[in-house]
Parts: C-alpha cells; sequence; structure tokens
C-alpha cells in the first residue's frame, strides 16, 4: 500500500475562498462577517473538485490513500483574531471531513488548528478534539509561525505550545509542523517560508529538552526537512558542541522527515542519510509545483518515481510507502485495520 502522508485540498471549489474573502472584508466590523451557513458546497461540487485534481493524480500514478488537511496557505493564521481563525479552521476542517466521508478508501484527514498570534494555545483544543474524535483524523498541521513570517511566537520547546503537546499525546496523534502563507515580503510562501520553517522547527528541537517531558510527542517535518538533510553533519557537530544526545536518541523517536522533494538527487541524500525509519512517503500534491520537469518529462512532484529508483531495499521501501506512516500516525493503522488493511 502506498500512503502519502502529505496532501492538501489546493482544489477548493471557488465559493470557499469568496466566503474567506467576505470574512477578511469583515475584519473589524463584526456585524459584517459571514456566517458559516452562507457557504454552500454541494457533495458533486466535492466529488468533482477531488476526482478530476488529487484522485486523478493518485490513479496516474499509483498512490493508494492521502492524509489530506487543508490548504497550508490559506490557513494564513496572522489574518484577524482568534473569532476569524475559529471560524475558518471550523469551516475547512469540516470540508476536509466531507471529501473523507465521499472517499473514505482515498482520503483520511488531518486538521487545521484555529491558531492566532499571542494567543493562548488552549484556544485551539475543542478543533483538534473535534476532528480527532468526531471526524476521526488522524494528525494535526501545527504552524509554528502563526504571524506569517514575522516570527514572533516562542520556539517550539516553549511551554506556550505545551496545551497542544499534551493534547496530541492524549490522543496519539503527531504533528505536521507546517507553516502557512508568508506576509514578509522577504520570504517567499513556498519557496523560502516553508523551507526555512522546517529547517527552523529541526533546530528548535534540537536546542531544547522538549522530547524529555514529551517522549512520545511526534512530529512530521515536511519538505523533505528544509535543509536538515543536506546539512546534517552542520547538525551533528551543533549538537556535539552543545552536549546533547546523539541526534538519533535525542531526536530521531520523534521527528519524521516527509519526501516532497522533487528531484531524484535530493531523495538519494535524504534517504542515505536520514535513517529509513524516520523517512514518509509524501507528494505535496497537487501544491506549489505543479509543473514538468523537462529533464526528465514527469512532474516535478511525483515523488513516487525518485522512491522508486532510489538505492533502497524492497524492505526499505516498505517502511517508506506504509509502516512508517501506520507506525507515526496510529489513528491511521487503526482505521486500516478496521478495514481489514
Ligand atoms: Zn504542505
Amino acid at each position: 500500500m502506498i500512503i502519502d502522508c502529505h496532501g492538501h485540498y489546493t482544489t477548493a471549489p471557488e465559493a470557499l475562498a469568496k466566503w474567506r474573502d467576505r470574512q477578511i472584508a469583515a475584519i473589524g466590523s463584526p456585524s459584517h462577517r459571514p456566517s458559516p451557513s452562507e457557504l454552500h458546497i454541494s457533495d458533486d461540487e466535492l466529488r468533482e473538485s477531488i476526482e478530476s485534481n488529487q484522485l486523478a493524480k493518485m490513479r496516474e500514478r499509483g498512490s493508494d490513500l492521502t492524509i489530506f488537511s487543508p490548504r497550508a496557505s490559506f490557513m494564513a493564521h496572522h489574518i484577524g483574531g482568534l473569532e476569524e481563525s475559529s471560524a475558518w479552521a471550523a469551516i475547512c476542517n469540516e470540508l476536509i471531513y466531507r471529501v473523507t466521508t465521499l472517499f473514505p478508501g482515498e482520503f483520511i484527514g488531518a486538521a487545521m488548528l484555529p491558531q492566532s498570534p499571542g494567543v493562548d494555545t488552549r484556544t485551539c483544543l475543542d478543533e483538534l478534539n473535534r476532528c480527532i474524535e468526531e471526524y476521526g483524523f488522524v494528525g494535526v498541521n501545527l504552524n509554528p509561525d502563526p504571524s506569517g513570517g514575522h516570527w514572533t511566537s516562542p520556539p517550539l520547546s516553549n511551554s506556550y505550545w505545551f496545551p497542544i503537546y499534551e493534547r496530541m499525546v492524549e490522543l496519539d496523534i503527531p504533528a505536521m509542523v507546517h507553516v502557512s502563507t508568508s506576509c514578509n515580503d522577504a520570504f517567499h510562501t513556498t519557496g523560502a517560508h516553508y523551507l526555512n520553517a522546517d529547517t527552523t522547527a529541526f533546530m528548535q528541537c534540537l536546542t531544547a529538552d522538549l522530547f524529555k517531558d514529551f517522549p512520545t510527542l511526534r512530529f512530521v517535518i515536511p519538505h523533505g526537512g528544509g535543509a536538515v538533510p543536506y546539512h546534517w553533519g552542520r547538525f551533528r557537530g551543533l549538537a556535539q558542541a552543545l552536549n546533547k544526545p546523539l541526534l538519533d536518541e535525542h531526536l530521531l523517536n520523534n521527528i519524521f522527515f516527509d519526501t516532497c522533494v522533487y528531484h531524484q538527487p535530493g531523495i538519494d541524500l535524504l534517504t542515505r542519510v536520514i535513517p529509513v525509519k524516520n523517512v514518509l512517503f509524501a507528494s505535496e500534491m497537487i501544491g506549489a509545483v505543479r509543473g514538468i520537469d523537462p529533464e526528465t518529462g514527469f512532474s516535478f512532484d511525483d515523488t513516487k518515481r525518485y522512491i522508486e529508483a532510489a538505492d533502497l531495499s524492497a524492505t526499505e521501501r516498505e517502511l517508506i510507502f506504509e509502516g512508517n506512516a501506520r507506525r507515526v500516525y496510529p489513528k491511521l493503522d487503526t482505521a486500516l485495520k478496521a478495514r481489514g488493511l
């Protein structure tokens, strides 16, 4: 089985963005806020938006199941305040839930949180509970920088985040550490901010002892871990200089990397440097990079090809495609076992 642990609903019907535009226009004038009930998207529209996009590509490329979450760049936690983020997260998560009920074999949900810069993270817990307990989601996206590129929040090792971690541990779900749109002109959203955040999240964990306090907490760092695998020697050396344990022991029971790296040499490096048990298959399709690579004639984000061509044993490939996801997302494993898979 091939499980893609990183897909977003980037193809939601236009009505969703229009509702969001109205919500943004009403910031500061609560009486003009659109009600969630004013958003109308039919099951047929949802079906069409998935069947002709993500599902068509899954079938074409040969992946079976996608862990599906709201569009990351649309989370935009920096816009408005808690009220706006709460309504928006609830709407986006419910749409994901509807997709998972329309395509239960192919999609399973991961939640977006109603984060807002400077706001107590306990305000995220009701939505997190709803998504896991009522919607059957198996993971959550955690934005380490809800300011959108200004990094005003404390590092991930700070107790600011602990209410979310405590609930994640109770629910036994991992978080994909995933930023949203950059509102800082210095950082291009998907080309710089995403990869910076992946690298930053790893380093925040390296300098701290977060996983001593939360030994079962699990983070998936997307986009191949940003600069981390490429600079593994630097991180090993910094851990040594900071008198931290070896990275295997210090971080690799808790941190995992996906395979959203869009060329063969990058995947070769990732799978050679990072232990296979820490690598989860993903493509982030349909996402930031939608073109065809002129050097190969295939889509940049058709990452299954790179895993198949990498120097891996059949057992290692199976771990990357399926086994690791089932271990890191236990609720996914339970859901699959319930289906006899
Ligand atoms: Zn993503």
